[in-house]
């Protein structure tokens, strides 16, 4: 199931979760600085979407990912919809930023990355998986721009956060042996459920 991003739908949710925390006597003042910085998201969340929109990019919101994702051969950025505000324009920033790197030559930087051809050498193998982590780094930086361009209230120290998170599980996969995979940007620790 997929959807488009509801901007009242969300701001609502947010409000939702400030009354149910306090409901639970969570501290009022931690909480509203927790319902500020999801609105302030949100916010952020819809200008990256116009963003994509002029850019030709579709926003899908589906709950079966379980982060983010840019396909580049059909303009779709997939994202969960559970995730969090905050987390959630984090990684739209991210893969907008994979968008804006687009696909790579051969010889180019990242040209053993994403769209190199599957090898069983392990050193072609590692070198490929040196070339995601390169492009990763750069999408995740890519995305921090896009921020600053369309003057998103970012917290760069929960940016720089989620994306710690992000490239750990990639770095453990470069010096893992193993078989040949792509790994997906994924984080499902932020997430809430939505029954
Ligand atoms: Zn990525």
């Amino acid at each position: 199931m997929s959807s488009s991003f509801n901007v009242d739908l969300w701001r609502s949710r947010a409000r939702q979760r400030h009354v149910d925390r306090l409901t639970k006597k969570h501290d009022n003042y931690l909480s509203s600085t927790t319902l500020k910085s999801d609105l302030v998201a949100i916010d952020g969340i819809k200008e990256v979407i116009d963003w994509c929109a002029l850019k030709g990019i579709r926003v899908v919101l589906n709950a079966k990912e379980l982060g983010g994702t840019f396909e580049q051969s059909t303009h779709e950025m997939i994202l969960n919809t559970r995730l969090l505000p905050q987390k959630m324009l984090h990684l739209m920033l991210h893969e907008a930023g994979h968008m804006l790197i687009g696909d790579s030559k051969p010889n180019a930087r990242f040209g053993r990355g994403y769209n190199a051809k599957k090898t069983s050498d392990k050193a072609e193998n590692f070198s490929h998986r040196v070339d995601v982590i390169d492009e990763e780094l750069c999408a995740w930086a890519e995305g921090e721009k896009i921020a600053k361009k369309l003057k998103i209230v970012l917290n760069r120290n929960e940016y720089i956060s989620t994306r710690d998170k992000n490239v750990k599980g990639y770095l453990e996969w470069v010096v893992r042996a193993g078989k040949f995979k792509h790994l997906k940007d994924e984080d499902d620790t932020d997430t809430y459920a939505t029954n």
